[in-house]
C-alpha cells in the first residue's frame, strides 16, 4: 500500500460518493488505486452499482450492461480526475476570468 492506500473498509465507505461522482479528488485518487489493486474490492463496487442501477433504470426502461457500463463509469471518472489535475490552476484562473467578465459586462450594461 502507498501514501495514498486505503483500506478496504474506506473504500467501502466512499462507494455511494463515488457512484454519485461527487468523490473529491484526493478521495478518488486512492479510491481507484485500491480499486486497481483489490479484486475483493472491485466485487463489492460491482453488487453495489449494479444495485444502483436497478433502481435507477428500472423506470427508465434501459437495458443494464454490468460488463461495459461500470468499467465505462470507472475510466470515465478517472480521466476526469486526470483532467482535472492537467488543468489544475489554469482551470481556476478560467474560471476567475469568467467571472470577471461577466462582472465587466454587467457594469458596462448597467451604465
Ligand atoms: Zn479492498
Amino acid at each position: 500500500m502507498g501514501k495514498t492506500g486505503i483500506t478496504c473498509k474506506e473504500f467501502s465507505g466512499m462507494i455511494p460518493a463515488f457512484m454519485e461522482g461527487t468523490l473529491e479528488d484526493r478521495f478518488l485518487r486512492g479510491f481507484l488505486t485500491h480499486y486497481d489493486s483489490c479484486a475483493g474490492c472491485r466485487e463489492e463496487l460491482e453488487i453495489q452499482y449494479l444495485v444502483g442501477k436497478v433502481f435507477e433504470q428500472m423506470d427508465a426502461g434501459e437495458e443494464i450492461n454490468l460488463s461495459r457500463d461500470l468499467p465505462a463509469y470507472i475510466e470515465g471518472q478517472r480521466r476526469k480526475m486526470e483532467f482535472r489535475d492537467h488543468l489544475g490552476f489554469s482551470a481556476f484562473l478560467i474560471e476567475c476570468f469568467t467571472v470577471l467578465m461577466a462582472v465587466v459586462t454587467a457594469i458596462l450594461y448597467l451604465r
